[in-house]
């Protein structure tokens, strides 16, 4: 374990918010957990951090950021069709994707170049062209914070829906995860529900396979989205808002056009992105905050912007679209 205190953490949020806190604890092991507990960590201000890549710091952060640095992607069950890999938390999502390719492992190519770390994908049941973590998590495996206990949750266990989990409801502040089980499939199996990914397969003339598919989704993911290198972000800022049935015929009178899809529980999902760029936004800019040019989801810090700058920015892009249409879009990032 290792202590370091008023750390920066700039480098850490791919935000980029240039801000500090008082500690941070780097953990090599989640028995570690133990020590922390004992020292009354966990009744003072705490935040458990992967890859910050879907944080978003207010301003310095008077507590300790807790980072599970453990690693490791290992076999732990296999058939003729099927294989179940254990991953520690703190490996890079990317690693995951990275290793099913290699191994030719069907079910988690969509989820290609999102970044962040293994432990963090189940939070908010990360998702993309069509996929979705839920689809191939087995197990999730954590310690209870303030009794360093273990717990197992099955995928059943998690509560999975669209942007969330019982990890990012009850379980928040509450548990670490420390690693997750993943089953993936042997035998070829394709998510190609997202049109995008299809057309680019077909006029690219290339066949449907493991390796190309991962290429499309790489290639349109790069044409939408900013270089973190060069920009900071969070990915896409907002949730896609889910309206009920009634809702959206209303709104649907109004504006026919609206694209919508079907959601869990007879909700209706709407695309966050068309809602704002409809208003006008898509690439507008104040000060150091904008809205990405090339999609409207994404919020950006062109540089040197402050969390506060962030957050009153993104009030505004909600107040828009509720002046023009009435409906609520949430933030998919973490506040902290
Ligand atoms: C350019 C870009 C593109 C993106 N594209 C997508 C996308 O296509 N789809 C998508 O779903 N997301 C996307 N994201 C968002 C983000 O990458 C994911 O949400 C990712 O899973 C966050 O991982 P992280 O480790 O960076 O999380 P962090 O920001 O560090 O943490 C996120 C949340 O998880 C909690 N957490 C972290 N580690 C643990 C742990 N070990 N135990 C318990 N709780 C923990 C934190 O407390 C926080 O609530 C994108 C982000 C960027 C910057």
């Amino acid at each position: 374990m290792k202590i370091e205190l008023n750390h920066p953490l700039k480098n850490l949020n791919t935000f980029g918010i240039d801000v500090c806190c008082r500690q941070l604890i780097t953990l090599d092991m989640p028995q570690e957990v133990a020590q922390l507990q004992q020292e009354g960590i966990f009744n003072t201000p705490f935040y458990l951090m992967g890859g910050g890549s879907n944080t978003l710091f207010s301003g310095d952060f008077n507590g300790s950021v807790i980072q599970l640095q453990n690693r490791g992607i290992e076999v732990v069950h296999e058939t003729a069709d099927k294989i179940i890999l254990k991953v520690a938390a703190g490996e890079a999502w990317q690693s995951v994707v990275e290793y099913c390719l290699k191994n030719d492992l069907y079910g988690a190519e969509n989820l290609i170049d999102i970044p962040g770390w293994t432990g963090s994908a189940p939070v908010q049941n990360i998702g993309a062209y069509g996929a979705e973590v839920k689809d191939i998590v087995y197990q999730v495996n954590g310690i209870m914070l303030h009794k360093a206990t273990f717990v197992q949750f099955h995928n059943t266990e998690c509560q999975f829906s669209y942007r969330n989990s019982i990890f990012k409801k009850d379980y928040r502040n509450r548990l670490l995860i420390t690693e997750v089980l993943f089953q993936l499939s042997k035998k070829p199996r394709f998510n190609l529900e997202y049109e995008a990914v299809k057309n680019y397969l077909i006029s690219n003339n290339q066949e449907i396979t493991l390796q190309n598919v991962a290429k499309a989704i790489q290639s349109i993911r790069a044409s939408k989205l900013p270089d973190l290198q060069m920009l900071g972000s969070a990915g896409s800022f907002f949730k896609n808002p889910l309206v009920s049935r009634a809702q959206f015929e209303l709104l649907a009178t109004r504006f026919p056009n609206v694209p919508h899809y079907p959601a869990e529980a007879d909700l209706i999902k709407l695309s966050a992105g068309f809602l704002i760029e409809q208003c006008g936004l898509k690439g507008y800019r104040e000060g150091n905050v904008g809205i990405y040019p090339k999609q409207a989801l994404v919020i950006i810090n062109w540089g040197g912007a402050t969390g506060k700058e962030i957050i009153t920015f993104y009030r505004k892009i909600q107040a828009a679209v509720m002046n023009k249409f009435g409906v609520l879009i949430e933030p998919e990032v973490n506040e902290v």
